[in-house]
């Protein structure tokens, strides 16, 4: 059966880098995958022709659809809208609430050719593949009650970190299914020396881990999380951990590879319905001058691919082609140093496109 891609430039660069990864997806058609393509509008492109950063219909193709390709949302322009619910961003937060996708995968691999662009010396990285799992839909950025109030005589603020035992379960699974399709070890991130939350986070790994007996499960306080991954990166396979702790540890390990327009990421369902998107924004500075990167938007083709279409051979082709195109030494501005060359956006995605259809 024909499966349905929906395409959601949004705002900025999203347009650009968007028609890059399209061309890919379109080359898969030509290898015979069967995908049917749709678009729509989101963020401030959809509050411009709608009034609404997630409009109705956009909301109803998103649901029928198998996996999602989004560029970025957001810019200047809208930042002023008062009311808040009409912010791009909210277009984001709308389709990842309406399709309950709840496990957020964040790569963090570095390409051998760019070892050069990470802050950190090249031997720590070179081969950087790390996978970190990030509980996207609960935490303390959801829990209830939450607020700031007035008590004994000052205002206090408090949030709520609460997780049930099927949201843990629910996220580990996913992370040990994760882990066997990549290097079969999983680190799983907490802060049991102090959270409650967080020891019953590791109960339910623990207690899941007898069921993937080919898994090593190993624990790590998040503290001594961020320090390993600046200290030793390569040390890690996946990393699963609750979504504050995820949010900051994804970030940090994702500037290890020294460039955000190479940095691909998809957001997962129950049923594996995803959401792939660059981990980048809409790159308003540099917006319609041809020069952003679409290689984050080609390699989130490759991991849609890779984790909704169940098509690992052609995600492989797509990453092996991003991989010989860096070879030749094509780079586009941000990623380009003396002795390389300098190539727009089309001409970086017209390379991609040649090596995978040569490949
Ligand atoms: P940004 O990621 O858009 O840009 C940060 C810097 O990285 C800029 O200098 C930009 O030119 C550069 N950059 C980003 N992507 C690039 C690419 N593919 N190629 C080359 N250079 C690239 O972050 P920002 O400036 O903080 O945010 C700009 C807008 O994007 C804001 O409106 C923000 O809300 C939005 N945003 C959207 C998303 C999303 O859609 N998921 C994520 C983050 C930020």
């Amino acid at each position: 059966m024909s499966r349905k891609i929906l395409i959601l430039p949004g705002d900025g660069i999203g347009p650009e880098i968007t028609a890059e990864a399209v061309k890919i997806l379109k080359a898969c058609q030509q290898q015979g995958l069967d995908i049917e393509l749709e678009d729509a509008l989101v963020g401030g492109a959809g509050f411009d022709a709608e009034g609404d950063p997630l409009p109705k219909a956009t909301l109803e193709k998103a649901k029928a659809a198998d996996a999602i390709l989004l560029g970025a949302v957001g810019g200047p322009k809208w930042d002023g809208l008062e009311d808040i619910q009409k912010r791009p961003e909210k277009g984001l937060l709308g389709l990842r609430k309406h399709l309950g996708l709840f496990a957020n995968l964040r790569p963090a691999l570095l390409y051998p050719q760019l070892a050069e662009a990470s802050s950190l010396k090249p031997e720590v990285v070179a081969g950087l593949d790390i996978m970190i799992l990030r509980e996207l839909t609960g935490g303390i950025y959801f829990g209830q009650p939450r607020g700031i109030e007035e008590r004994d005589g000052q205002r206090v603020g408090f949030n709520t970190y609460v997780y049930s035992e099927g949201e843990i379960e629910r996220i580990g699974r996913a992370a040990f299914e994760m882990a066997r399709k990549r290097g079969r070890k999983l680190c799983s991130v907490d802060k049991a020396n102090v959270l409650e939350v967080t020891m019953l986070w590791r109960e339910v790994m623990n207690r899941l881990a007898p069921e993937y007996p080919d898994v090593e499960l190993s624990h790590m306080y998040v503290d001594n999380a961020a320090m390993q991954l600046v200290r030793a990166p390569k040390q890690f396979d996946v990393m699963v951990t609750g979504n504050m702790f995820g949010d900051i540890l994804s970030d940090a390990a994702a500037m290890l590879t020294g460039s955000i327009g190479m940095l691909p990421s998809a957001s997962l369902n129950e049923r594996n319905q995803g959401m792939y998107e660059p981990c980048h924004g809409s790159a308003p500075d540099i917006a319609g001058q041809g020069v952003a990167n679409p290689l984050a938007t080609i390699l989130s083709v490759a991991m849609m691919l890779r984790y909704s279409l169940d098509e690992p051979a052609l995600a492989e082709r797509i990453e092996t082609a991003v991989g010989r195109v860096l070879d030749d030494n094509l780079r586009t501005a941000d990623i380009a140093y003396p002795g390389t060359r300098e190539v727009s956006t089309q001409e970086m995605g017209d390379a991609v496109l040649a090596a995978f259809n040569h490949a």
